[in-house]
C-alpha cells in the first residue's frame, strides 16, 4: 500500500487526497492522474527521467516539487509504466519536432509532384 508523501500513513493507491492530513494525491482530483511531490527540499527533476534525457517540455522544470509525470530515474519501470514513458517520450520527440518533421513531408510531396511532371 502506498503512503501518503507528508504524513507518512498509508493510503489506498485511488485516494484523491490523503484521509489523515488532507494532502492532495491525485492531480484535477482525478483517481487516474497521480501527483507526486517532492518530500525534502528538493527538486523533482533532479531525479526525473525525462529532465536527465531532456524530453521535458514543462513549464516547471527544473524546479518542480510537484509534478503529474514525475518519473524516478533511479527507481525500476514496471512493465505497463514502461510503455507509458517510452509512449510520452516519443509524444514528446513528436512534439519539438513536429516543425521539422511538415518540412521534411512538405519536401518529400514536393519532389513526388516534381518527378511526376516529368
Ligand atoms: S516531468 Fe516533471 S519532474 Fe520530470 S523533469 Fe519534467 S517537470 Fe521535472
Ligand atoms: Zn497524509
Amino acid at each position: 500500500m502506498p503512503t501518503c508523501p507528508r504524513c507518512h500513513q498509508p493510503v489506498v493507491a485511488q485516494a484523491i487526497a490523503c484521509p489523515h492530513c488532507r494532502t492532495a494525491l491525485k492531480a484535477h482530483g482525478h483517481p487516474g492522474i497521480p501527483l507526486h511531490r517532492s518530500t525534502g527540499g528538493e527538486f523533482l527533476c533532479e531525479t526525473c527521467t525525462y529532465h536527465e534525457d531532456d524530453t521535458c517540455n514543462y513549464p516547471q522544470r527544473p524546479y518542480a516539487r510537484e509534478c503529474t509525470l514525475y518519473q524516478n530515474r533511479f527507481q525500476p519501470i514496471a512493465t505497463g509504466k514502461s510503455i507509458n514513458s517510452r509512449s510520452q517520450a516519443s509524444k514528446n520527440w513528436l512534439r519539438r519536432n513536429a516543425t521539422w518533421l511538415i518540412l521534411a513531408g512538405i519536401v518529400v510531396v514536393s519532389l513526388a509532384l516534381a518527378l511526376r511532371s516529368n
